[in-house]
């Protein structure tokens, strides 16, 4: 049979898009590499535990429409961070108040004439105190996930300009498990196969026709959405996960060479008791394996967080994977100054998931490098009515998250269906 739309990877975008497309009467195959869906997104419910762990997404980053009209349609609990950032320097934790505004003083300096590296930036700004440095270092590595000196210093400065206020920050009470149901629930039983650990090798594609081939089966339709993360993208041919194009897209591989991948590694340790203050949520430190911890914070959660993304992530990467947790409770031996004996004594269990080595995801999000600026909606532009991009590399405005996946999953579906 000829399906109307095949939308490959069953991530955020790929089951918003699959939604609308079903809703709007179109006869859709989604693919999903993995047995699961929800992607970079994957939470656990431990019956021991009554908040849920986070293995990837984790955060509403702002208030976007997308997500807040599926916690509104499901009517799902959402509750606000307190937005404490504290410094540890010598054992000691000191509060660090206007983290936002401090920082958007840095990042203002930046020059929008040229585009250079972030560390370049920080380099050519003599004035910036060592404190400054290392918040915009923990900042740029930390939440994009990035390589300082990869990412591109005018992209960092985009994201400034928008900020008007400190960012709020929410959680799902119970996940984001809740926000794929829901997106799941909605797929047309009718109208949409759902086809999973299948993975796509090759699409064949002319105007108006696209042959995907996976590890099972041929699958034929008229138009496909694509939603593949920027690892997958960047991955040679003969690696798993990665998909031929025939005929190739030059356009799209222009695009994909401007865009980085951010490496990153969460451990999420959960002890018997909590050690540490209750109005503790985000602390920064300068240790190169764990340079961010937050807590379970307003819940009272006996859950710290180990968060290091880019350099840091890199230093724990070449560590054996069994050796990481290891180096993350060494790390918060140090930050938290409690002794190493006591963390192994109170700890029950520790998860992580290396998104680096699953083929399926191969990274953490993308970012733009030096030059990339552009390069996120040159990959979302479709190709001749039949080729539909979405997926988080694919938002300029809200590259990296949840929501900027959903959006971009609503637009390819809103093109498609405008043709
Ligand atoms: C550790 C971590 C923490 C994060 N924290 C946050 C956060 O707090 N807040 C936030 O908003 N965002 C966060 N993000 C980012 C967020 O998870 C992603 O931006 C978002 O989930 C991406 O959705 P997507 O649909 O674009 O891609 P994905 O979720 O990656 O979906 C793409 C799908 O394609 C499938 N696929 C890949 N190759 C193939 C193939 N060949 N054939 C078929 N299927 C294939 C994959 O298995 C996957 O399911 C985090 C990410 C990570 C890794």
């Amino acid at each position: 049979m000829r399906y109307d739309v095949v939308v490959i990877g069953a991530g955020a975008a790929g089951l918003a898009a699959a939604r609308d497309l079903s809703g709007a009467g179109k006869r859709v195959c989604l693919i999903e590499a993995r047995s699961r869906v929800g992607g970079r997104a994957h939470t656990l419910h431990l019956p021991t535990l009554p908040v849920p762990i986070e293995l990837g997404a984790e955060f509403i980053h702002g208030e976007p429409d997308e997500t807040f009209a599926i916690v509104d349609a499901a009517g799902l609990l959402v509750y606000r961070l307190p937005d404490d950032h504290w410094w540890a320097r010598d054992g000691e934790l000191q509060p660090l108040r206007n983290f936002w505004d401090q920082l958007d003083g840095i990042l203002k300096r930046i020059n929008k004439r040229r585009d250079v590296s972030f560390a370049h930036f920080l380099r050519s700004r003599r004035n910036l105190t060592e404190r400054q440095r290392e918040m915009a270092i923990n900042f740029v590595e930390g939440y994009h996930a990035a390589h300082a000196d990869r990412m591109s210093a005018l992209a960092v400065a985009g994201e400034a300009d928008e900020e008007q206020e400190a960012p709020k920050q929410f959680r799902l009470g119970r996940g984001y498990t809740g926000v794929f149901d829901w997106l799941r629930a909605g797929l047309d039983p009718e109208r949409v196969d759902l086809r999973l650990g299948e993975a796509v090798r090759t699409i064949r594609w002319k105007e108006g026709d696209v042959t995907a081939t996976t590890t099972k089966e041929t699958i034929r339709a008229k138009a496909a959405v694509i939603t593949i993360p920027i690892g997958v993208w960047k991955a040679p041919r003969d690696q798993e996960g990665a998909i031929a194009f025939e005929p190739a897209l030059p356009e799209k591989e222009a695009a994909v060479a401007k865009l980085e991948i951010g490496h990153v590694v969460k451990i999420v340790y959960h002890f018997r008791e909590r050690f540490w203050r209750d109005d503790q949520n985000f602390i920064h430190t300068t240790n190169r394996f764990v340079p961010t911890w937050w807590t379970a914070a307003p819940a009272r959660a006996p859950i710290l967080t180990a968060w290091a993304g880019g350099h840091a992530a890199d230093s724990l990467l070449a560590e054996r994977s069994d050796t990481r947790v290891d180096r993350g409770l060494d790390a918060m031996s140090e930050t938290f100054d409690v002794p190493r004996k006591k963390l192994d004594a109170l700890l029950v269990a520790a998860h992580g998931h290396d998104w680096q080595a699953d083929p399926y995801s191969r990274g953490a999000y993308s970012y733009a490098g030096v030059g990339g600026i552009g390069a996120h909606d040159a990959l979302a532009k479709p190709i001749r009515n039949t080729l539909f991009f979405a997926g988080e590399a694919t938002s300029s405005e809200q590259t990296g998250t949840v929501a900027g996946a959903l959006a971009s999953g609503k637009r390819a579906a809103r093109a498609l269906l405008r043709r």
